[in-house]
């Protein structure tokens, strides 16, 4: 393919060299020359309606948008002059006409680019005292989203997100003149799957996000880099958390996800299931160890269920050896906890009825970003090697006919994925049944033994996606109460076990390892991971559970 030619253009006095083809503001986001912008986003077409990106080029005899002016050759271009910054100040005077300022009430304060563009443009004196036009406010349009027309500036990207993103066009500008507002179709709702991607392009507070608004002030919040763990797509995130206000809502330390730009994978975009899916990470909560015995159910000391444990493991091996264990791991996991989980059950114990796979699909997906696979990691685990022969349910069958001492489950939910009847024989056939698990579920309440494990918020980690790019996710929260990441709860099983040589510290000395006994691994570099993921060399995968040391 013909590379792309180059123009020399100058902006604000610098000498750039520029691809043909791109816009001026293009270019100036490229070098990191600021130009305000609000109908202007990267991921949409270009309208160029809204006026605040004028510039000067030398030649022209009027302002131009730089958003909608595609460079030229030896083109001499002025963002900052000041006939520039005062078509800036005029364009913000327009806009805020009939916008009724309501800023201390309105939840996009603090991430409004009317405020931002003001402050640094606008501070003009009021000349305007007719009274404000007024349309809807706080207008439901959908179950994710909520509008404020008076706030609306009618800059279009929230329309052309359904039209180009969703490909479902809801939304569009009604009426003329000064009483142009943005609604929903008539008789339609905004409800398709990222309906809460409008709310993220709009830039003022006319969209706002239903699950979000009035909970948080969003300077407080802290914001953190992860990985969607909603399906194997493997959205790039933020987690927007904050666990030091107590005066925010109660118990809520995670109170929303951003998507994270990442040109390889969803770009500016992530769906509504994923967006809201994080409630789990503050609600029902296992707070820490239990032992269930004929429905009653007991706290324990972390202490007491590993000695119990171990006792109980080191019994079955000596009575009937590995074959009377069974393990489901979770593609929930990060890679590294499958690689532990196998390394723990697997090569040290000997268990070879183990297994990660859950049968549930996503009956959306679609031919954008949402996949059928729902989990995160289902690719780390094959390539693994983990579960190669059999399968969960023959495993749950097996143990539903008695063959096991001991079935160990990471992350699973038997009875929501197999049904209650077969989970129920698994254990009444089964004197010890281990779920270690995040959150209460129906099939909390039928285990022998109940381990509070962290979400995928709470500790760090790579996750593999469906493209076979790996992508690490950091932190945001710490555990919940007693609860401890899967790759230390099986580390505390091996050093209770007596095992040798189980001193990580944290996740990356898990991966490191990964990285010399498994070629599809070799070579990668924790820290060069970075924000946009690495793609694996999958024909590298054949050899890796035989791997050595
Ligand atoms: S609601 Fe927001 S994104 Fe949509 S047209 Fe109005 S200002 Fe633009
Ligand atoms: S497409 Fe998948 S990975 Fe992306 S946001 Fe939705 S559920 Fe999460």
């Amino acid at each position: 393919m013909e590379a792309p030619k180059k123009v020399t253009i100058t902006l604000d006095g610098r000498t750039i060299e520029a691809t043909e083809g791109l816009t001026v503001i293009q270019v100036a986001d490229q070098v990191g020359i600021p130009i305000p912008r609000y109908c202007y986003h990267p991921g949409l077409s270009i309208v160029g309606n809204c006026r605040i990106c004028l510039v000067k080029v030398e030649k022209i005899p009027r302002l131009v948008p730089a958003c909608a002016t595609p460079v030229q050759d030896g083109m001499v271009v002025y963002t900052n002059t000041d006939d520039v910054v005062e078509a800036r100040r005029s364009v913000l005077e327009f806009l805020l006409l009939n916008h009724p300022v309501d800023c201390p009430v309105c939840d996009r304060s603090g991430e409004c680019y009317l405020q931002d563009y003001y402050m640094q443009f606008g501070l003009y004196r009021k000349r305007r005292f007719a009274p404000r036009l007024h349309k809807a406010k706080a207008k439901p349009i959908g179950p994710y989203v909520i509008l404020d027309q008076e706030r609306c500036i009618l800059c279009t990207r929230c329309i052309r997100v359904c039209e180009e993103v969703a490909k479902k066009p809801q939304l569009g500008l009604f009426q003329r003149g000064n009483r142009t507002v943005l609604d929903v179709f008539p008789g339609q709702s905004l409800d398709h799957d990222y309906s809460g991607c409008t709310v993220d392009v709009c830039p003022v507070g006319a969209l706002l996000d239903r699950d979000f608004r009035f909970k948080a002030r969003v300077w407080f919040l802290k914001r953190t880099r992860s990985v969607c763990p909603g399906c194997s797509t493997g959205c790039n995130i933020y987690i927007d958390w904050n666990e030091d206000k107590p005066y925010l809502a109660q118990g809520q330390r995670v109170f929303r996800l951003k998507p994270r730009y990442n040109p390889d994978v969803n770009r500016y975009w992530m769906c509504d299931y994923g967006r809201y899916g994080y409630k789990f990470i503050d609600q029902d909560r296992i707070p820490r160890p239990y032992r269930q015995t004929d429905g009653q159910r007991q706290p324990i000391e972390w202490s007491e269920a590993l000695e119990r444990i171990r006792a109980h493991v080191e019994t079955t091996l000596r009575e009937v050896g590995p074959s009377g264990i069974a393990v489901l791991l979770s593609p929930h996991l990060s890679t590294e906890e499958l690689y532990l989980g196998w390394k723990l059950f697997a090569e040290a114990l000997g268990v070879r009825d183990i297994h990660y796979e859950m049968p549930t699909r996503n009956p959306k997906a679609d031919d954008f970003l949402i996949r059928a696979e729902k989990f995160p990691n289902a690719a780390g685990a094959r390539l693994l090697g983990i579960g190669s022969d059999g399968s969960a349910r023959a495993i749950l069958e097996n143990a539903a006919q008695g063959r096991y001492r001991l079935l160990w489950l990471v992350g699973q939910n038997p009875v929501r994925c197999y049904g209650a009847e077969l989970f129920q024989a698994v254990v009444r056939q089964t004197p010890w049944v281990v779920l270690q698990t995040v959150n209460w579920t129906e099939s909390t309440s039928l285990a022998h033994w109940i381990l509070p494990a962290a979400p995928f918020a709470e500790k760090e980690g790579t996750f593999v996606n469906a493209q076979y790019r790996i992508q690490r996710f950091w932190p945001a929260v710490r555990p919940y109460r007693e609860a401890r990441p899967d790759w230390v709860i099986f580390q505390d099983v091996a050093r209770a076990l007596g095992l040798t040589g189980w001193n990580y510290t944290r996740a990356e000395d898990i991966f490191y390892e990964m990285t010399r006994r498994f070629p599809v691994f070799q070579g990668l570099d924790y820290a060069t991971i970075g924000d946009r993921g690495v793609v694996l060399q999958v024909e590298r995968a054949g050899v890796l559970v035989n791997a050595g040391t």
